[in-house]
């Protein structure tokens, strides 16, 4: 996960213990490394500058230079920076007050967003919860049998429609089912496009005012790198979402799209999946993240 972003802060960690005292200049070097290790990664320019001004204000005060072991604490802050950028603590799901706990999955087609959905069922039905799977992507059946086939291997019910177009019909309805069977979380899969596009995001606020759902998570692929934060950023703007979802962290991602995401978009990363399986899904542990790529 995110190997040469750590491989990068390997060596700049090697190199800075191996001052035997630090100074201002070699603080100045290790922070020019850090930044350029993270633009290389992808992450948002803004985000780095702001990053590396930080710890630059913390590292640069007598404290660090003057302390028992500087390389060690130099370290330490870029480690604790690391993970306030990706969000400081674990965010947790909402549960409403009232069953069914209505949970809204936006994103691109193709960043893994039906998966999604039937990891966080089988994550909530391991947990106990009843749970009820609703496609609403009425442009593609497909779809909505990918989602049938996952709840099949799950053991979730998954409610669709077949001959109608009417997403909000569909997902009121839904509800209704979801009563009827005692599901405690209703999660529900909305279409995806190739880009973001007028009728999709019109849809998708649409479907948020009728249903009113206690979470909306945007699903983005980790793969596309800082790009994926500008999608999150329209999403956003136009949902205000409650929590995003980063999918593909187990492949070769640079990391720009997850480091980057907390910081411009300004809401928490709340579940990572980390490959195909439906048990592929963890909750998003910042330090456990930054842990991995600090080694
Ligand atoms: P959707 O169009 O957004 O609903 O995307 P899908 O759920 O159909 O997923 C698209 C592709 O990404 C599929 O081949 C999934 O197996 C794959 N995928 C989804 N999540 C992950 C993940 O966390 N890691 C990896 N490696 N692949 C994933």
């Amino acid at each position: 996960m995110l190997e040469n972003l750590g491989n990068r802060f390997q060596d700049i960690f090697k190199k800075i213990r191996g001052h035997g005292r630090l100074n201002e200049a070699n603080i100045k070097d290790a922070l020019r490394e850090v930044k350029m290790s993270l633009l290389e990664a992808d992450v948002n320019y803004k985000v780095v500058k702001d990053f590396t001004n930080k710890i630059s204000e913390k590292a640069i005060g007598t404290e660090v230079i003057r302390g028992v072991n500087p390389a060690q604490q130099f370290i330490k802050l870029v480690n604790d920076e690391l993970v306030e950028l990706l969000g400081g603590t674990s965010s947790k799901l909402t549960k409403g007050l009232r069953n069914p706990t209505i949970i809204m999955l936006a994103g691109l087609q193709g960043t893994g967003k039906t998966t999604f959905a039937a990891k966080l069922a089988k994550f909530l039905k391991k947990q106990n919860e009843k749970l009820l799977l609703v496609g609403v992507d009425v442009y593609r059946p497909a779809a909505i049998k990918q989602l049938q086939v996952l709840g099949q291997q799950i053991g979730v019910d998954v409610y669709s429609e077949e001959n109608t177009k009417d997403v909000v019909g569909i997902a009121t309805r839904a509800i209704e089912k979801a009563k009827e069977i005692n599901a405690t979380y209703m999660i529900v899969d909305t279409a995806g496009r190739l880009h973001i596009d007028e009728t999709l995001m019109e849809e998708l606020k649409e479907l948020k005012r009728a249903i009113k759902p206690q979470e909306i998570l945007l699903v983005v692929d980790a793969m596309i790198g800082q790009d994926a934060v500008n999608l999150a950023e329209s999403f956003n703007n136009a949902l205000s979402v409650d929590g995003v979802i980063l999918t593909k962290l187990d492949g070769d991602t640079r990391g720009g799209a997850a480091l980057s995401i907390k910081a411009v978009v300004g809401k928490p990363i709340k579940f990572i999946g980390v490959g195909e399986k439906l048990n592929d899904i963890e909750i998003f542990h910042p330090d456990r993240l930054v842990s991995r790529i600090l080694g």
